[in-house]
């Protein structure tokens, strides 16, 4: 397999050139004490490869940080104790990103852009506090420079994460908000324009002196950068950030602007730390536009799967009961097995009206922060044995075998009437789903949680799915071979979640599926009695 480990060097390669070359750039600015800089993009650089090409991609980081801190001249110990701290300050930002706080690489949400802000401010500050320590060890800073060399390094590589990764997160990401044709892309151009102007106007001091209506002042930068967050998302305004703060360094470094000072490293300390709000305001603006937006598409999207699917079984009930009306008055209930049949047809039409109306009225009631739960000690072995019966004896028409297998009693403090309705949202979708084949029921566990499990030997689902569909309107199948909301899985996972539970699904396309609930066997603390 050629390909794969090709594929990786190249990337390894591109990602230590791309670093070294941003990494030397920004020591060209005045570094604090030779190294600690204000203007450190290779961390938002490092940050961004892992989260989107993975964690293996490291070795790239350490090396880069590494060769360009010996290149300027660090002894080789402390250019390695440098690498380390950059290496870990990428990896586990990525990590806190993805596994905490589980970031997605759009920050269309607002809590997206909180966990960027804290990782970046919590990473920056462990590699400042390696960097500084191996510059102090070495004797290249003298101790006594170590609050403001770590201040600028902190704040430098703060920033790199903020306003580098930010940019190329959120082109990188499918999840933004798209761009509509030619209308937006001309107003995306002009605001670009605008932006490039007005920031050179105010830290480039390109506009003679006499012709100046308006002060020097930073501030007039936010309503073109809002402009940019309103009206293109994330995107507008990581890319409007970007160039702004490019083009405020470049003209400070100059000695241009409001910020700028005798020494360059104060400009840079106090244009950073503008830039820093500048930076977090936009986003935060960016995200809660997009949080909106979402909404508001889900909502209609919602509204026609609602109207469409709800009228397919109820134009089929009518018909149904219309055809047998008519059969009934024409030539009385002669035939019996036809009733019969009608009725049971109208009966499996409606029963779909009926889960289709509890999946709304649930929607409206259920969510892991409002859901109210009513606790009593169940015992779960119980609990699904019997919504597996009632499963059972509420179909009319043949189902697959359930075989159910309990071995002991499995008492924990739940809410009963939500856990059947996680019961029977799994075990409709196993029937729904699994083509016809037996379905088994586990339940298990031991003293501190309990285990449930529904398997069935359908369709399955394939592993890019897997946790889509446990989100709201998310499904993996077409409306037209399948019908339904996209809520049930949903809603099982907003009730275990208030339990403190999780659920999950482990599944191949066309090997089955088996999902598995794990919920805390203790009373949970927040309950309501
Ligand atoms: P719905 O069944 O109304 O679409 P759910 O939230 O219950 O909504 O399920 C979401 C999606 O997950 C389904 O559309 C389907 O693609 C997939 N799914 C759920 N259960 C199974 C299963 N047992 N086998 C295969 N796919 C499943």
């Amino acid at each position: 397999m050629p390909r794969g480990p090709l594929r990786y060097s190249f990337r390894l390669i591109g990602l230590f050139a791309v670093y070294v070359v941003t990494a030397r750039l920004g020591l060209l600015l005045d570094a604090v004490g030779g190294f600690a800089t204000l203007v450190w993009p290779p961390s938002g650089i490092a940050l961004a490869a892992l989260l989107i090409g993975g964690y293996r991609l490291w070795p790239a980081i350490a090396l880069g940080a590494f060769v360009v801190n010996a290149w300027v001249g660090a002894p080789l110990a402390v250019a390695l104790g440098i690498a380390v701290g950059n290496t870990l300050e990428a990896y586990l930002g990525a990590y806190l990103l993805r596994r905490v706080a589980h970031f997605e690489d759009g920050l269309d949400r607002l809590r997206d852009v909180f966990a960027l802000v804290v990782t970046a401010f919590l990473t920056a500050a462990l590699s400042a506090t390696c960097g500084v320590i191996s510059l102090g060890l070495g004797h290249v800073v003298p101790w006594s420079a170590y609050g403001s060399t770590w201040k600028a390094w902190w704040l430098g590589d703060a920033l790199g994460e903020l306003i580098v990764a930010s940019l190329i997160l959120t082109y990188f990401s499918k999840f933004s908000v798209p761009l509509k044709r030619t209308r937006f892309l001309m107003e995306a151009g002009v605001l670009l324009i605008l932006i490039v102007f007005w920031t050179l106007a105010v830290f480039g001091e390109i506009v003679p002196s006499d012709w100046r209506a308006l002060p020097h002042q930073p501030y007039l930068l936010f309503p073109m950068l809002i402009w940019a967050a309103v009206r293109f998302g994330p995107r507008g305004a990581t890319l409007g950030t970007f160039v702004a703060s490019a083009i405020a360094i470049a003209g400070t470094t100059l000695g241009l602007g409001p910020f700028a000072r005798p020494i360059l490293s104060e400009s840079l300390l106090l244009l950073q730390t503008f830039m820093c709000v500048v930076a977090i305001t936009i986003l935060i603006l960016g995200a809660s536009i997009s949080d909106r937006k979402r909404a508001v598409e889900a909502r209609d999207e919602f509204l026609a799967i609602a109207s469409h699917e709800l009228r397919t079984p109820v134009g089929a009930v009518l018909l149904q009961v219309q055809a047998l009306l008519r059969y009934i008055k024409k030539e009385g209930a002669s035939d019996l097995a036809r009733v019969r049949s009608g009725l049971e047809s109208a009966d499996r039409q409606a029963r779909r009206l009926a889960r289709l109306v509890n999946d709304l009225l649930d929607f409206t009631t259920v969510g892991a922060t409002q859901t109210k739960l009513e606790i009593s000690e169940v015992d779960l072995s119980v609990l699904v044995r019997d919504s597996v019966a009632h499963f059972q004896d509420q179909q009319l028409t043949d189902i697959p075998e359930v075989t159910v297998r309990v071995d002991q009693p499995v008492n924990g403090f739940w809410d009963r009437h939500r856990l059947e309705r996680v019961v029977d949202n799994l075990l409709s979708n196993a029937l729904k789903y699994g083509k016809g084949k037996p379905i088994s029921v586990v339940v298990g566990g031991d003293p501190a949680r309990a285990l449930l499990t529904v398997s069935d030997r359908g369709i399955g689902i394939d592993a890019e799915h897997h946790n889509r569909i446990f989100s709201r309107f998310e499904r993996a199948v077409s409306g037209r071979n399948y019908g339904g909301f996209g809520l049930g899985l949903w809603i099982a996972r907003e009730i275990v979640i208030a339990h403190g539970g999780a659920i999950r699904v482990e599944s191949q396309p066309g090997q089955g599926a088996i999902f598995i609930v794990e919920l805390p066997r203790a009373k949970p603390a927040t309950a309501g009695a």
